[in-house]
């Protein structure tokens, strides 16, 4: 672990350094607060901090204000360390966000325990964070495919459908059902079935732009969300139709064939997100209809 040690005193630099060091950590070291504050307000920076209230150009008290303004959700674990001994400004250093404040001169083991805690409540932070983002993930993903699942496809759709109304720019939504694909679970099993699944999302990955969006809208049905020009889509999904069609799908059964079903409808004025899936839904109905492996048009 990377340890910012920010002190103007060149002696007391020098030893703190060293026993960081002998501690097993990685010292950062700079000598007055702004230097510091470039350093702790990178994406990589140290998680511990260590700092003197009296330097130049930044104080640590000031240093501290403005490290607690960033809004993150890894904030630096702070330490003061400094012969201001008064209790007013004990308090307002915790009171500004200092997290362990330390009178020097100091004692060596003293100030290793609280770097210990320090590093408890970071690696703390830390769990809590990651954990935090696992969860957001699982919500907003479909564990098979990895794509988008129905809920989020759903909250990105009203999102593109505003900045289409918005800034009047163009959307589309394609519906995708593969076809018959009851047929493929029941020839090679459900195993199977999910790796022709995952296998049709990468062929659908494969043929998106970059800001085209994917997720799982039910099982076999897929639901793309293409922002852009008028006419495009029209390439866009008999691409992905010509693909799926054309390459097939390798699985542990060997190569499967499938085919798909698109309906595809244009945002057109102020039309809602009930009345743009209804439509696709229709176009959908459609396409299956008058034989598969098409895209119809709403
Ligand atoms: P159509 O061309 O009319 O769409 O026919 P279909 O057989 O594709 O349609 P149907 O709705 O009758 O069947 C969909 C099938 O998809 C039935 C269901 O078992 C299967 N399915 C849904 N989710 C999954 C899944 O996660 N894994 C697997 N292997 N199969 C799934
Ligand atoms: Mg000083
Ligand atoms: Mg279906
Ligand atoms: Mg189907």
């Amino acid at each position: 672990m990377r340890i910012l040690i920010a002190e103007d005193d060149l002696t007391s630099r020098t030893m703190l350094i060293a026993i960081v060091k002998k501690w097993g950590y990685e010292p950062v070291a700079v000598s007055d607060g702004e230097a510091a504050w470039e350093v702790l307000r990178k994406d990589d920076a140290p998680q511990l901090a260590i700092i003197d209230w009296n330097m130049p150009v930044l104080d640590g008290l000031d240093l501290c204000k403005r490290l607690r303004k960033i809004d993150t959700p890894d904030p630096p674990y702070i330490i003061f360390l400094t012969s201001r001994s008064e209790k007013d400004c004990i308090v307002e250093a915790l009171e500004s966000g200092a997290n362990d404040y330390i009178i020097k001169p100091y004692d060596n083991e003293e100030l290793w325990a609280r770097v210990r805690v320090g590093q408890r409540m970071i690696e703390m932070q830390t769990a809590t964070n990651n954990a935090k983002k696992a969860l957001a993930h699982e919500a907003t993903h479909d564990p098979l495919t990895g794509i988008l699942n129905r809920r989020a496809i759903l909250d990105s759709l009203q999102k593109e459908i505003s900045r289409a109304m918005r800034q009047g720019t163009l959307l589309s939504i394609g519906l995708c059902d593969i076809d018959h694909f009851k047929l493929v679970n029941d020839r090679y099993g459900h195993q199977t079935g999910d790796e022709v699944l995952r296998g049709f999302v990468s062929t659908i990955q494969d043929s998106l732009r970059e800001y085209d969006l994917i997720g799982r809208y039910g099982g076999e049905e897929f639901l793309i969300v293409a922002p852009g020009a008028s006419g495009s889509e029209e390439v866009i999904y008999e691409r992905l139709l010509t693909r799926v069609a054309g390459q097939g799908i390798a699985t542990r059964s060997g190569t499967v064939s499938i085919t798909v079903s698109i309906g595809v409808v244009e945002l057109r004025g102020t039309t809602t997100l009930d009345e743009l899936l209804t439509d696709a839904d229709s176009a959908l109905y459609r396409a299956k209809n008058e034989g598969r492996n098409r895209v119809s048009y709403a």
